[in-house]
């Protein structure tokens, strides 16, 4: 129970890497609130998760329902002792055929949103909360097509070591967990078959040198060390999950 008597909240908590985050905090002993816009899987997760979670339905790029979302979750649950800023949205179109408005909404989604939801964050903080924010291998690749995405993980990345800067004389821990190609459904549209999930794997998993893609858990269980008091003095650092990719040759 490396999380007794924790308050977390995760955004994006009803799906893929945020959805087994809960799951591990949850049984490491949290009490988890998760945010998401579909109330479908949102139900979903709360399930799933053993009816055990606060489920809010926000968008967070809205600024002002998430502030008040973060607000209800501190009301019901008690301050944070852990915030997993994770929600995000991925997409690769080359730079001839990208609008103005897929930018921004990559933009606004991955890193705007991500700012505010610690800002919205900060009123609720315990003493020694964790922050972690979930970036991207694209920070580092150069991937012919991920430009904007990659621009909103690349910005990521910063915000965590300045935000660890600025919170530390609050005691406030600020890291980043850097997933590589890792099996949710965020891969769902350029993967719409079995085969093209196949293939899919298959790529993403050869380019790393222990050949495969990796699962959700193996994500949750680097934040589940961020988050926990075994990183009780781990601030501004990313543990990158990726089989060894952005470090071969
Ligand atoms: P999923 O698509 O499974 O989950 C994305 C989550 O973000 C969903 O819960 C979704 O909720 C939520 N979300 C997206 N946009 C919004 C929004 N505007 N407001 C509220 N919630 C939103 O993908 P992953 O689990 O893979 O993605 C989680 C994070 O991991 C993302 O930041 C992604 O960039 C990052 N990542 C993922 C990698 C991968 O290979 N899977 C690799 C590197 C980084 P809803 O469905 O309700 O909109």
């Amino acid at each position: 129970m490396r999380l007794k008597n924790k308050v977390a909240i995760i955004t994006g908590g009803n799906s893929g890497i945020g959805l087994a985050t809960a799951r591990v905090f949850v049984n490491e002993g949290a009490k988890v609130a998760i945010t998401g816009r579909n109330p479908k899987t949102l139900a979903a997760a709360v399930e799933t998760l053993g009816g055990n979670v606060l489920p809010l339905q926000v968008d967070v790029t809205d600024v002002a329902a998430t502030e008040k979302a973060f607000a209800e979750a501190a009301e019901k649950l008690g301050n944070f002792d852990i915030v997993f800023a994770n929600a995000g949205i991925g997409g690769a179109t080359p730079i001839g055929q990208t609008s103005l408005e897929q930018f921004e909404t990559i933009i606004r989604t991955n890193l705007t949103a991500v700012f505010f939801t610690v800002q919205a964050a900060l009123p609720h903080l315990n003493d020694g909360a964790s922050v972690i924010l979930n970036g991207s291998v694209h920070a580092v690749l150069g991937s012919a097509g991920w430009s904007a995405y990659a621009a909103s993980k690349g910005a990521i990345r910063s915000m965590t070591r300045n935000l660890a800067s600025e919170l530390a004389p609050r005691n406030i821990r600020v890291n980043q967990v850097t997933p590589g190609g890792t099996k949710t459904p965020i891969w769902a549209p350029m993967a719409q078959t079995e085969d093209a999930m196949s293939q899919l794997e298959a790529r993403l998993g050869g380019m790393s040198p222990l050949g495969r893609m990796s699962e959700a858990e193996e994500i949750a269980k680097a934040a589940l060390y961020l988050a926990s008091d075994d990183s009780s003095n781990v601030s501004a650092i990313e543990i990158t999950v990726d089989g060894g990719m952005t470090s071969a040759p």
